[in-house]
């Protein structure tokens, strides 16, 4: 694919340049190329170009495209798309993290697949981020938490789900994800992963977590903001790979 070595590299010093600005370091953000409706050869490409992770929104796509990326060293699969509880089982076998855990049944159908596939026994546990909706858009999933700071109730279940991920084995938990709202202004996505580090700071306080919480957030049009206001993982993909396939 020409010209994704250069994509590829633009994005590091966008991502450099963002968490300089911020006074972070670099290196605390870890780019998730997502590889969605591109083919295996192209994640190969973009494994030689030095990427090593990779993310799909769609868990039967990921299962797919791993294999033939076995023999490449270092790779770590990030299924980034809400799941359907008749997947998780996809998602236990072939998925390093997940970050879009917006139920806790799926918690639940995940963390039984874990112990069935042997992962639990063997250490090889899934990170997770839990999604949570702070825009308060309809078609947004996860967790409802816009009114998390006022409303008792959004906050509480955020708290439970955050406390049974941490007890369940096969999951730990990552930290937060969130999307910002669709052809929102700047300052409005700004202000959804500012809120969205607020949570992840309060939650981590109410579980005593010793880690901090890693922060989800930021995608093609919005991933300076995401850096600027903390994210730890961004999740680019036309950015690096131009405009995706038809599926
Ligand atoms: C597709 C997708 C991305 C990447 O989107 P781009 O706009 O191509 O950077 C990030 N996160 C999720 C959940 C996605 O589905």
């Amino acid at each position: 694919m020409t010209g994704m070595s250069e994509r590829y590299t633009a994005v590091l010093n966008r991502i450099h340049d963002a968490a300089t600005r911020a006074g972070r370091q670099p290196n605390d953000i870890t780019l998730v190329a997502v590889t969605k409706t591109w083919p295996a050869e192209t994640v190969l490409a973009a494994y030689e170009a030095g990427m090593r992770h990779f993310g799909e929104n769609r868990v039967e796509e990921l299962a797919e495209k791993r294999p033939y990326l076995q023999n490449q060293r270092g790779i770590t699969w990030h299924a980034i798309g809400t799941l359907q509880s008749r997947k998780t089982s996809l998602a236990a076998d072939h998925a390093d993290v997940f970050h879009a855990l917006d139920r806790l049944k799926i918690a639940h159908r995940l963390s039984r697949d874990l112990a069935a596939n042997g992962r639990v026994a063997d250490g090889r546990w899934l990170a997770v981020f839990l999604e949570v909706n702070v825009s308060g858009e309809a078609s947004k999933s996860g967790f409802p938490c816009v009114h998390w700071d006022t409303n008792a109730t959004q906050a509480a279940a955020l708290r439970t789900a955050a406390q049974q991920v941490t007890q369940l084995p096969g999951l730990t938990l990552a930290g937060l994800m969130t999307m910002a709202p669709w052809d929102a202004d700047p300052v409005t996505i700004r202000t959804v992963f500012h809120r969205t580090r607020q949570l992840a700071g309060w939650l981590q306080a109410e579980l005593a977590l010793t880690q901090p919480l890693q922060l989800s957030m930021g995608m093609t049009d919005d991933f300076e903001i995401a850096i600027e206001e903390g994210a730890t993982h961004v999740r680019v993909g036309r950015a690096i790979f131009g405009e995706r396939h038809q599926v």
